[in-house]
């Protein structure tokens, strides 16, 4: 586990005389009683003593003065470096090398081009839990105590600078000093706000919600980087609803978004089942936002932008829309639209958001009768290419137009077996 790699790495730093805790993040998920992703440390030692300290380490975050250490534990990710002389595959649970993150106590400046502070200088753990961004993520926690007691530590082995346990017990998300300051110094910190006290269930304190409202316009100084793996994080927890209701209402969707502030109702995106992925539930958020006519490509292409989507996500979101296009005229398709509208790749998102519209009745009444039909939704063709061009027929625009038509009758049941289709060909070859 990788407490215990952190813990031993801890121990590591104490025994060469530094002040080293588990920080932020993983402190504050274990007084919650959730796993939490990953153990983080901060420690008095800079950079260079971390490196020398531990053989199997590596720098990552050179600005910030962050270390990765190699340390033994439990690792339950297949993808961590492996012991050396050290058999894999095997089913019991093996020691490992897990990563851990070292970072010595620093402040921070401002993050003037909103991409990494303007300045790190390393301080005292006091000093490092008032730049972190809330309370609730500013405690530190001594594993080592009560074994070797902390005079700083409580009965949990926490140290609090900053109020964080009584933030966590009244599930308040407050940012730590002057909001307007912290907020100031690095604005995707609001989105950070929104992104916790979602995926917690915590309110945010009135004081940081009001400095978010005040400065929401600033976020576009923030790179889209920044921005779009925020909205990620956000919307792939199950929170998704709650977390663009509450950049709604603090104004944060227009600059997230790039687009102006709006009042939407969240409706479908609330109702949206947990199985859609990030592009169904950023297709949901549009379809709220602006209605199923205005989800076109040229906002989709002002999304990926703003939002710096991946190609995948960007084909995802349009692909799932055209299909949502095409399924508004499912009463008058015929059947071998349907089947082919319902062998779609990503079929399975759209119908997610179309249901979640309350627009997939037909669909969901007519799909067993099509995939239990005998035929099935998407059988192997009949007669391929190779067939046309066996008959001479020459490769171009009637090529394709003629298999897709066969493959109709396939799928319509107006052809059944291969002979039928060759001569089926042949004779829309001749007329046309
Ligand atoms: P998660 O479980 O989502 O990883 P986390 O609290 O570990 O939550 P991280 O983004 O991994 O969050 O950051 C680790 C810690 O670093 C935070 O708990 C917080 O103390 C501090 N931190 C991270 N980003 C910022 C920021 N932009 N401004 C101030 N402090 C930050
Ligand atoms: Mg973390």
């Amino acid at each position: 586990m990788s407490r215990d790699a952190a813990t031993t790495i801890i121990q590591t730093l104490r025994e060469h005389g530094h002040v080293a805790y588990l920080a932020g993040g993983c402190v504050r998920d274990r007084l919650l009683g959730v796993a939490p992703k990953d153990h983080d440390v901060a420690t008095d030692a800079p950079p260079d003593v971390v490196q020398k300290l531990f053989r199997r380490s590596q720098p990552v975050g050179e600005a910030f003065g962050v270390i990765l250490v190699y340390a033994p534990g439990i690792n339950p990710n297949a993808d961590a470096e492996p012991q050396r002389g050290e058999a894999s595959g095997t089913d019991r649970p093996q020691r490992r090398f897990v990563p851990i993150e070292v970072a010595t106590f620093r402040t921070e400046g401002v993050y003037s081009d909103g991409r990494r502070p303007d300045e790190v200088n390393f301080t005292t753990a006091e000093h490092d839990a008032q730049r972190r961004d809330f309370t609730i993520n500013g405690l530190f926690e001594d594993p080592l105590h009560p074994d070797t007691p902390n005079p700083d530590a409580d009965g949990h082995g926490v140290i609090d600078y900053v109020g964080g346990r009584a933030d966590l017990e009244s599930k308040t998300l407050r940012a730590i000093g002057d909001p307007d300051r912290r907020f100031g110094e690095d604005y995707l910190r609001m989105l950070r706000a929104v992104r916790f006290t979602t995926r917690l269930g915590f309110t945010l304190d009135p004081s940081t919600a009001q400095a978010i409202r005040n400065l929401s316009k600033f976020l576009s100084q923030i790179s889209r980087e920044r921005i779009g793996g925020e909205l990620q994080l956000m919307l792939t927890t199950p929170h998704f609803a709650a977390s663009a209701d509450l950049l709604q209402q603090l104004r944060l969707d227009g600059p997230t978004l790039n687009e102006d502030h709006l009042d939407a109702e969240m409706s479908v995106l609330t109702r949206l089942s947990p199985d859609a992925g990030y592009a169904a539930k950023l297709t949901a958020w549009m379809i709220d936002r602006h209605g199923l006519a205005a989800a076109t490509p040229a906002r989709v292409r002002r999304w990926r932008k703003a939002l710096c989507l991946s190609n995948d996500d960007t084909d995802t979101l349009n692909r799932i829309l055209r299909q949502l296009h095409a399924a508004e005229d499912w009463a008058t398709m015929s059947v071998a639209k349907r089947k082919r509208l319902l062998s779609m790749t990503d079929w399975d998102q759209t119908l997610l958001v179309w249901r979640a519209m309350k627009r997939a009745d037909a669909i969901d009444a007519d799909t067993p009768a099509l995939i239990e039909d005998g035929i099935g939704l998407a059988p192997a063709p009949l007669v391929d290419g190779a067939d046309l061009i066996a008959m001479q027929l020459k490769p171009g625009p009637l090529f394709k137009t003629l298999l897709d038509q066969v493959y109709d009758a396939q799928l319509e049941g107006r052809v059944t077996d291969r002979q039928a289709a060759l001569a089926w060909v042949r004779q829309s070859a001749s007329e046309g």
